[in-house]
């Protein structure tokens, strides 16, 4: 960088994201978790899953280290990398909806849940457009997805009740799209969305309840986390 320039703080917040993101081995966090956590779409169901193949912390002493007593910090630790790896997110970003969600009525546990389901990427991955998080979180960074007839690129956009999710017209032949919406039975649509295959479009009917939420989450564990 050229001296006397100022560096453009956007740019340099946008590149500590960058490099802070996990670029490693995402079957290595569901052993890590001790739970599938369906990273890697159709491969999460196949025999090449390595959970089903080796489900024990990965590393020289993973099998010793199943055996071992963790302290109720240890478990709260773990149950909040378990959810944000599930919605692959950051620290920062997921205090940040922890801290949303203790600000809103009701339960903060639920809120929690509630609000990262809400995610524009989530609704893609759940409408099944997206085989998984993560190809979802891409294909809304690139574009392919209008909310309420409007392009909307921002994976964090928290979706509200009414609004209708589409695929873009020119995206609409993309193998990954189509090949992710043959496949999305096998995982099913959750009640609260509606589905218009034909059509390429999902409208969120309403908000989940906790019992709709069947991710093996002790969300109560996260919120003891970070209310010490
Ligand atoms: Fe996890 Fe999927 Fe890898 Fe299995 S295949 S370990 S569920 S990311």
């Amino acid at each position: 960088m050229r001296s006397g320039v100022k560096p453009d703080p956007t740019y340099i917040i946008k590149w500590r994201n960058v490099l802070a993101r996990y670029r490693g081995s995402l079957c290595r966090l569901c052993r890590r978790e001790g739970l599938k956590l369906f990273l890697k779409g159709d491969r999460c169901y196949s025999d090449k899953c390595a959970f089903e193949r080796r489900g024990y912390v990965p590393g020289e002493h993973g099998q010793a280290r199943l055996r071992r007593k963790h302290s109720d910090y240890g478990i709260q630790l773990r149950e909040k990398q378990k959810l944000k790896r599930m919605f692959g997110l950051l620290e920062k970003q997921f205090k940040s909806y922890y801290e949303k969600a203790d600000k809103q009525k009701g339960v903060t546990g639920t809120n929690l849940l509630v609000l990262l389901e809400r995610r524009l990427d989530n609704m893609v991955f759940r409408m099944g457009f997206a085989s998984s998080g993560g190809e979802a979180r891409q294909l809304v960074r690139h574009s392919h997805f209008l909310v309420n007839g409007r392009k909307v690129n921002i994976p964090s956009y928290l979706v509200k009740v009414g609004d209708e999710v589409q695929v873009r017209e020119g995206s609409r032949k993309m193998a990954r799209i189509l090949d992710s919406m043959e496949t999305v039975a096998r995982r099913g649509v959750p009640q609260w969305l509606e589905l218009d295959k034909d059509n390429f479009k999902g409208v969120v009917k309403m908000f989940p309840t906790r019992e709709e939420l069947t991710m093996p989450i002790q969300e109560q564990l996260v919120v003891e986390l970070y209310s010490k």
